[in-house]
């Protein structure tokens, strides 16, 4: 042996001592990763969920979103009827004593359902909860419901309505989708303006402007803890810096009456979706983006995709305010998580916990964790599909889903030797609880 290979000797064999724990990562995993994945899950399940983003509700509860699913929509594979998944989901919440969700057998779930709505309370939600090992869930809606709990269920506001206060019938003769939506979205702003007492448009745009602001910080005051854009399917997600004056000329034409053009309309709508961020910054309230495919038949991923907001996410004028993108910009992963390299952004895998199998959410939660774990949330999305497959179902496939996603994507980063697996489970709970915990209980 000369030198060099002493040396080499020498330094080499402490390093392969300690190679599970302290090894330059490899790319292959070792042997271990199953036994390592079920030894994470076991801690994960116990860890309580922050939900960044649910609409808790029973199906037939208008209020749950702003707007409502349209007519010829097509579903992802594992939102079918047919998926088994949901039987699964009933049996353990529920016990559930079929086997399917043919009409028949659906109807013991529908009665258990109704029964939990007629008898009031805030028991039954709470118990949903409980089962999933849930502590805190946003709940985005257009009011919050007398039988969510408000200490468990905070309240996500919507603000697309005040983007159009003119007449939308150009708006609405573009597609079925939006025959469907923007009438709803005029009926959220004729509840506001009631809510504010304003009768009718007010006359000028600092009006305008004023009963904006305004109902922003009366939500806040009554439990609002985030706003949300539902932009995304109204249209592109790529706002202009108009100047005040141009959005003035829009308004004093048009909140009598009057179709504006496309290029009027948008000018009026850049500009107010930057009082809208402004006064966010100002009240120290989140502002959450749908940023991911969308349900409908129209839904532009071109218009949708979140790199559209760079201009925004990175303007040094709203760098106090809190971005929230939420559904991790799916199928935009990547591009999502670079996007909250900025310190005020932050995401969550809303939505894609129940459009892809826990297979895919491991490689996507993967590489979130090894790039901006600090950034990342978990979100349910937990909505009604139907009467039968509810809130409680999906909530119970998202929470599923994710725990066993991030336990496989954190036990294949132990096994090629990225960190420890104390590390791994400190990294499971920023991921469920501790990131959306110190969002949105920061400055309270
Ligand atoms: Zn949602």
């Amino acid at each position: 042996m000369n030198l060099w290979m002493r040396i080499a000797a020498i330094s080499v064999t402490p390093i392969c001592a300690a190679a599970t724990t302290y090894a330059q990562a490899k790319p292959f995993p070792n042997g271990d990763g199953r036994q390592i994945y079920e030894r994470l899950l076991q801690q994960i399940e116990r860890i309580p969920i922050y939900d960044n983003h649910s609409h808790a509700t029973f199906p037939d509860d208008s209020d749950m979103d702003a707007q409502a699913a349209p007519p010829d929509e097509s579903s992802v594979i594992r939102l079918r009827d047919d998926n088994p998944e949901f039987v699964a989901a009933a049996k353990a919440l529920f016990g559930y004593p079929y086997e399917d969700l043919k009409p028949a057998h659906a109807k013991w779930l529908i009665d258990k359902k109704k029964a939990a709505e007629a008898s009031g309370g805030i028991a039954y939600w709470d118990s949903i909860l409980d089962k999933l090992n849930i502590e805190t869930c946003l709940a985005n809606r257009v009011a919050l419901a007398p039988y969510l709990n408000p200490k468990r269920f905070h309240w996500v506001f919507f603000v697309d309505s005040f983007l159009f206060p003119f007449d939308n019938q150009k708006q609405i003769a573009k597609n079925g989708d939006m025959a469907v939506y923007i009438p709803l979205q005029e009926k959220v702003l004729q509840r506001y303006m009631k809510q504010e007492s304003v009768s009718g448009l007010p006359a000028d745009l600092a009006g305008y402007e004023n009963f904006v602001r305004q109902t922003l910080a009366d939500n806040q005051k009554t439990g609002g803890v985030a706003m949300k854009f539902e932009a995304a399917y109204f249209r592109s997600l790529y706002f202009a810096d108009p100047p005040r004056a141009a959005a003035e000329a829009v308004y004093a034409k048009y909140h009598v009456g009057g179709v504006a053009s496309e290029q009027e309309y948008r000018t009026f709508q850049d500009y107010v979706f930057r009082v809208l961020i402004d006064q966010a910054g100002k009240l120290n309230l989140p502002v959450h983006f749908h940023s991911a495919v969308g349900i409908g038949d129209y839904f532009s991923l071109t218009d949708g995709n979140p790199l559209n907001l760079e201009n925004v996410l990175r303007d040094p004028r709203y760098k106090n305010v809190k971005f929230v993108l939420i559904h991790g910009g799916y199928p935009h992963t990547l591009e999502m998580i670079w996007m909250t390299a900025a310190k005020n952004v932050y995401t969550d895998s809303s939505l894609m916990g129940y459009y892809v199998y826990p297979s895919e959410l491991k490689n996507i939660l993967k590489q979130w964790i090894s790039l901006y774990p600090e950034r990342m949330m978990f979100g349910s999305d937990a909505f009604p599909f139907n009467d039968a497959v509810g809130a409680e179902e999906t909530f119970w496939l998202a929470a599923r889903s994710a725990r066993t996603a991030v336990a496989a994507a954190l036990g294949e980063l132990v096994a090629e030797g990225a960190f420890t697996e104390a590390r791994a489970l400190e990294l499971a709970r920023m991921y469920l609880h501790d990131n959306a915990a110190k969002l949105y209980e920061d400055g309270k």
